[in-house]
């Protein structure tokens, strides 16, 4: 009973995908997108950010993946913040601030329910290093743009630093002329 309530929570709360939507996914992938369920949170501009797929590809492949950053311009900041070195500093800090840890412990044992509520990939790894480490930003921050502030603390780190590197502009932005 409790799963199902689970599952049409799932199945409501994002936006299905549109066949423009498709389109735009692709051309942001440079590929032809997998196992999409919805699109789980949009740039102000209107294209989508952030993917939520299946637990399993088409062809049943495990994707353990449940949300995916999709954006280029939001990919790339993350990956600038990647290549600075903010992973090792954000694992040290679990080590040393047990609310953080706490927290982030939290971000993992949610991210495992809406995964296992969709289909249970019959482990308990989820995504991004969590919960232990912390080994990408970019399934961070699609996890705190699609659930929202305050269910991953690394996320809503990383959604600080990239709207301080300028984050939403160009067509990112509400104001781009469509
Ligand atoms: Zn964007």
């Amino acid at each position: 009973m409790r799963l199902a309530t689970l599952l049409l929570v799932n199945q409501t709360q994002f936006e299905p995908v549109t066949d423009a939507d498709r389109e735009v996914i692709a051309e942001q992938l440079g590929r032809p997108p997998r196992a999409l369920r919805a699109v789980a949170a949009r740039c102000p501009g209107g294209h989508p950010a952030v993917v939520q797929t299946s637990p399993r590809l088409e062809d049943g492949t495990p994707f353990p993946t449940l949300y995916y950053l999709t954006c280029p311009r939001l990919a790339s900041l993350v990956g600038k913040l990647e290549a600075q070195g903010v992973m090792r500093e954000m694992t040290e800090r679990l080590g040393s601030d047990p609310g953080l840890a706490a927290a982030y412990q939290r971000a993992h044992e949610s991210y495992l329910a809406q995964r296992d509520a969709i289909e249970p990939l019959g482990h308990q790894v989820t995504a991004g290093g969590m919960p232990g480490r912390v080994k990408c930003l970019h399934v961070h921050l699609a996890h705190t743009l699609a659930c929202g502030p305050g269910v991953n603390p690394i996320g809503d780190e990383t959604l600080e630093l990239v709207r301080a590197e300028g984050w939403p502009s160009g067509d990112c932005a509400a104001d781009f002329p469509q």
